[in-house]
């Protein structure tokens, strides 16, 4: 395992650097199966296009059923089977990233595997992460899945319109964010009701530009 992450380390750096010389900035989105990610990304980029220049890489086991989402609102998309793979690595964002115009881009989102465990482990040569915990979930996963929470710049509590029908304590799960990682930004969002999208695009949006 250490072996593997060495040489994962090493490509990730050179993603990085490759980044850092096209002038882009790259966001890697996680979170579980169904926590909303892709639906965010939407919400997302409706918001920026017009903005930002965005191009979007999706992580999925199987399918390109996200990628035509994305594309459906003319973004740049490549989609990345991992073949039960359950998580993306440096190399597999390189290859994606060759068929990509990076020096035209000012922002790159990454949505990785659903899963909380192993995208955080392994750096794809990203500016910053971002994790998605949707209400549904419950309170208890960040300390359940502490590292994904610990290496993420924000984390957005998605579907937070399913609060009444659930024990979800927003109180303890913004405690034990603070507790993990007192810098965390938090964002409580609903994409079905249109709350709080905003307050994280206005967040993201600075991030692309001082990253
Ligand atoms: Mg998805
Ligand atoms: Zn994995």
């Amino acid at each position: 395992m250490k072996n593997i992450l060495g040489a994962n380390d090493e490509i990730a750096a050179h993603n990085r650097e490759h980044f850092a010389k096209c002038g882009v900035v790259v966001m890697n989105l996680m979170g579980s199966p169904g926590s909303g990610k892709t639906t965010l990304l939407e919400q997302t980029l409706a918001q920026l296009v017009g903005k930002l220049r965005v191009a979007v890489i999706e992580g999925d086991l199987f399918t390109a059923k996200d990628a035509e989402r994305i594309d459906r609102l003319g973004v740049d998309v490549i989609q990345i089977n991992t073949a039960g793979g359950c998580h993306l690595d440096a190399a597999m964002i390189q290859k994606a990233c060759a068929t990509l115009d990076l020096d035209a881009l000012d922002l790159l989102i990454v949505e990785n595997v659903g899963n909380l465990v192993c995208p955080a482990e392994f750096d794809i040569g990203e500016n910053f992460k971002v994790v998605v915990l949707s209400i549904t979930e419950g309170d208890d996963k960040p300390l359940k899945y502490p590292l994904i929470f610990k290496e993420s710049a924000a984390a957005v509590l998605n579907k937070i319109d399913l609060l009444p029908f659930t024990n979800f304590n927003v109180q303890s799960a913004r405690a034990d964010l603070s507790t993990l990682h007192p810098t965390i930004k938090i964002f409580e969002t609903s994409c079905t009701r249109g709350t709080g999208l905003d307050d994280w695009t206005a967040w993201l949006l600075e991030k692309a530009v001082r990253s």
